[in-house]
């Protein structure tokens, strides 16, 4: 149920512009597929769902929200059987984020541990990377697309976001990732059992990835993913309605831009291939 508007409003971030961090949104990649997989709206045909990373400029600091896939899906060697079975995976040339950044980043913060959020993290060995203890608890001891040697490949910080070990912002339990309250790292489970968000004050205003806890838009619009999909990819489904309901509701926001984790709109005017 939505929740009443002004309550909503008391949670809305400042629209104020931060001129120290900038946003961007690319895509790291793509997952081809049907909308009858997608969404449970009746809409059917191709769709290219993009893999989306932010990058977030902070100051001297570079810090991406999520990988996307890399190098390791281009050349056959990641995620494996039977996610490879899943979806027809694409990295064009020049798309993974080692090859649109002109250095490795500072800190990644994980949305969720799902293999096309951390393929990319391959590529960049040795870097800080936040997930939260719950997600670390379900997947860092091994998993379908997580497998030892990307535990391996980069520095993993799980990060307690349960309610009582972090300040409340948006009305959930967060950390202030640089102490300045420009980056915050939010609960948001469902999708995952430790599923996060992010939420940016940036110059154009405030950003908020919610990663998968929305495939696309039209799951902040009332449509929801088909019901054999919810109860094969959400780890508690009940849990996802609450954060979309909430997701949604904070579109109202002003300024605020909610970014689902493969929205096609969002992919415009990047690098692309069409369905062969
Ligand atoms: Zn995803």
């Amino acid at each position: 149920m939505p929740l009443p508007l002004l309550p909503v409003l008391a949670l809305c971030p400042s629209p104020a512009p931060n001129p120290a961090v900038q946003v961007e949104v690319l895509s790291a990649g793509f997952v081809h597929d049907d909308w009858k997989r997608v969404v449970d709206d009746g809409s059917a045909g191709p769709v290219s769902l993009p893999l989306l990373v932010g990058v977030i400029h902070h100051g001297d600091d570079l810090v991406l929200v999520d990988a996307g896939l890399g190098l390791t899906t281009r050349d056959g060697s990641y995620p494996g059987f039977p996610l490879t079975a899943l979806g027809d995976m694409e990295v064009p040339p020049g798309a993974a984020m080692v090859e649109r950044l002109d250095r490795a980043p500072d800190l990644v913060l994980m949305t969720h541990l799902h293999y096309d959020h951390v393929g990319g993290l391959y590529d960049f060995p040795g870097i800080e990377v936040w997930t939260t203890r719950e997600d670390w608890r379900t997947y860092g001891g091994g998993a379908l697309g997580f497998p030892r040697s990307l535990k391996q490949a980069v520095n993993w910080v799980p990060q307690d976001l349960r309610a009582g070990a972090a300040s409340q912002v948006l009305g959930r339990p967060a950390l202030d990732v640089f102490g300045d309250q420009s980056v915050w790292y939010l609960s948001l489970p469902g999708h995952t059992p430790g599923a996060a968000a992010v939420l940016v004050r940036a110059e154009d205003g405030p950003w908020l990835f919610i990663g998968d806890t929305a495939w696309v838009d039209r799951h902040l619009e009332g449509a929801r993913r088909p019901a054999v999909v919810r109860a094969l990819i959400d780890a508690d489904p009940r849990q996802v309605a609450e954060g979309l309901a909430w997701a949604a509701d904070l579109r109202a926001c002003p300024g605020l831009r909610v970014v689902a984790g493969h929205e096609p709109s969002l992919a415009e005017g990047l690098p692309s291939s069409p369905q062969p």
